[in-house]
């Protein structure tokens, strides 16, 4: 209650992404932000203040509203289906962008226990590059890690590839909140590193 008169000294963007069901909403659910805002346009983000060496950080997360496809499988799903409608292209464009816009933060989700999520990773991870600031901060998150009987991608494989392509990298659960909190704290105060 005190902090209404708090003055934002930063304000981030962060973008939740990966595979439809991998829990990317449940993640978010966990870190208990408030739901800010909720746009029109097919996505919606919630928002944290953190206190970083004594300044205020308030941090959007954005989610998807389930329509997670990259725009670039996307592509691909357009060349075999051709009767999908350019208008549906174009307007599913003009979300992607405004999605990823002035991002500096990304959370690539996977589930561990299913493995073409993590296949894909590699393809979430090119659609970043080609849409938001080189200097983006992204962590690789192989979410479900409660359900360790089930494991379908060896954390090996997951580190390998992360410290390969430059990413921090986490096993998280959503529901039991193992490392979530570490998630996005390891996120935003990279965040704050790079771009304060
Ligand atoms: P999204 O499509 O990526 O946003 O995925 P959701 O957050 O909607 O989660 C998809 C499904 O996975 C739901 O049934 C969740 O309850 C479940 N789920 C999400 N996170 C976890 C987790 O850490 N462990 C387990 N066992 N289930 C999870
Ligand atoms: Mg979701």
């Amino acid at each position: 209650h005190a902090d209404f008169n708090q003055k934002i000294d930063y304000v981030f963007k962060v973008v939740l992404i990966g595979d439809s069901a991998v829990g990317k909403s449940q993640l978010l659910a966990r870190n208990e932000f408030s739901l800010d805002s909720k746009a029109t346009i097919g996505v919606e983000f919630q928002t944290k203040t953190f206190v970083i060496d004594h300044k205020t950080i308030k941090t959007q997360i954005w989610d998807t509203a389930g329509q997670e496809k990259s725009s670039l499988s996307l592509s691909e799903h357009h060349m075999a289906f051709p009767s999908l409608s350019q208008y549906g292209i174009r307007r599913y464009r003009a979300v992607t962008s405004a999605y990823y816009r002035g991002a500096v933060g990304a959370i690539l989700v996977y589930d561990m226990t299913k493995p073409q999520t993590f296949e894909h990773v590699a393809r979430w991870l090119e659609e970043l590059r080609v849409r938001t600031d080189k200097n983006i901060v992204i962590m690789l998150v192989g979410n479900k890690s409660d359900l360790g009987s089930l494991r379908a991608v060896a954390v090996e494989d997951a580190k390998e590839f992360a410290q390969k392509e430059n990413l921090f990298f986490m096993e998280t659960s959503a529901l039991e909140a193992t490392n979530v909190e570490t998630a996005f704290l390891t996120v935003i105060t990279e965040i704050y590193r790079i771009f304060s």
